[in-house]
């Protein structure tokens, strides 16, 4: 027996509830205020369970409606966190140190008042100006702070708290190597060579993959990338992926496992030709522009780590069909 918000269930409703919440989460893993209402009318009631279940019913949109106002403080919280990689995405490639000095105009080198460092607000603020020299601010930093929001907010509602905070930290991560690599043309080791040694311990302790698996999951991603570009090298006589790339793909692989190596390189090789296509017949760029390849492989590691398994399952569908 246990017993949420005065209500009490039985042991036998417990398990007929889990089993059908199991059910449930199943197919709508990723979105867990999709189970409403018809859902649980589908579920074969057994005479007296039905008015608890109708109590639970209302308990459980409580509950959900609870999760998106939390959720709302948590966006707030990632809108925080992104104005710190703001930081990190301006000082980590120049080697400034991310703790001090506190935020500074990058034109006049002015500090930021405080009241001006409120994410998102600080920029409407100063209707995206700098107080003292009246320069520019990049709409960035406001995208920046609002992309982590909506990544804390999307981990919150997806996953359970641990697994919530540890791909929080993962997508902040992708996000600083993302604007780096725009900006420079290059993913730092500082973050990519921690990463796959912090990523495979969590995937050995937190996600419970074997040893074995996670040092082939290492060697393969990093492989592929160091093999295409060294033949690449080879033909082409010039550099096409970068070491930075290959040292991310080994994260990747330490950290989300065998199975999410093809999806990330088939969709971030995908995506990242149709942008070169593009680039090339409406901007008119010649073969020879380069673009960064971190932003499409981070991108295409988020994808997998909220839609991935559904996305394979369905595509593996497709083909048994
Ligand atoms: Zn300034």
């Amino acid at each position: 027996m246990f017993y949420f918000k005065d209500i009490f269930f039985t042991k036998s409703f417990c398990v007929e509830l889990s089993m059908f919440l199991s059910k449930q989460k199943q197919c709508k893993k990723f979105m867990f205020f999709r189970v409403k209402k018809q859902k649980i009318n589908d579920f074969s009631l057994s005479g007296e369970l039905k008015d608890k279940i109708d109590l639970f019913k209302q308990t459980l949109i409580d509950f959900n409606m609870m999760k998106v106002l939390v959720g709302l403080f948590v966006f707030f919280f990632g809108t925080v966190i992104g104005s710190f990689l703001n930081v990190c995405i301006y000082r980590i490639p120049r080697k400034i140190s991310i703790v001090f000095p506190s935020s500074f105009c990058p034109n006049c080198n002015n500090p930021v008042p405080p009241q001006y460092n409120i994410p998102i607000f600080g920029y409407i603020m100063l209707f995206g100006k700098c107080k003292f020299c009246g320069e520019k601010i990049s709409v960035r930093y406001p995208f920046v702070e609002f992309i982590t929001g909506l990544a804390a907010f999307f981990c919150f509602i997806s996953f359970s708290p641990l697994s919530a905070v540890i791909y929080f930290c993962f997508i902040s991560t992708l996000i600083v190597i993302t604007f780096i690599d725009i900006d420079f043309q290059i993913i730092p080791d500082l973050l990519s060579l921690p990463g796959i040694v912090i990523g495979g311990v969590i995937s050995y302790f937190v996600f419970g993959r074997s040893f074995l698996e996670i040092v082939v999951a290492t060697v393969t991603g990093g492989g592929i990338f160091y093999v295409i570009g060294k033949s690449y090298e080879l033909i082409a006589k010039r550099e096409g992926l970068g070491g930075g790339d290959v040292k991310l793909m080994a994260f990747f692989g330490a950290f989300l496992g065998l199975k999410s190596i093809p999806f990330i390189v088939l969709v971030s090789s995908l995506s990242g030709t149709i942008l070169g296509i593009y680039l090339m017949l409406v901007k008119g760029k010649d073969t020879k522009f380069a673009i960064p390849f971190g932003p499409f492989l981070s991108g295409a590691a988020v994808l997998y780590v909220f839609l991935g398994e559904w996305i394979i399952s369905w595509y593996l569908s497709l083909l048994i069909r």
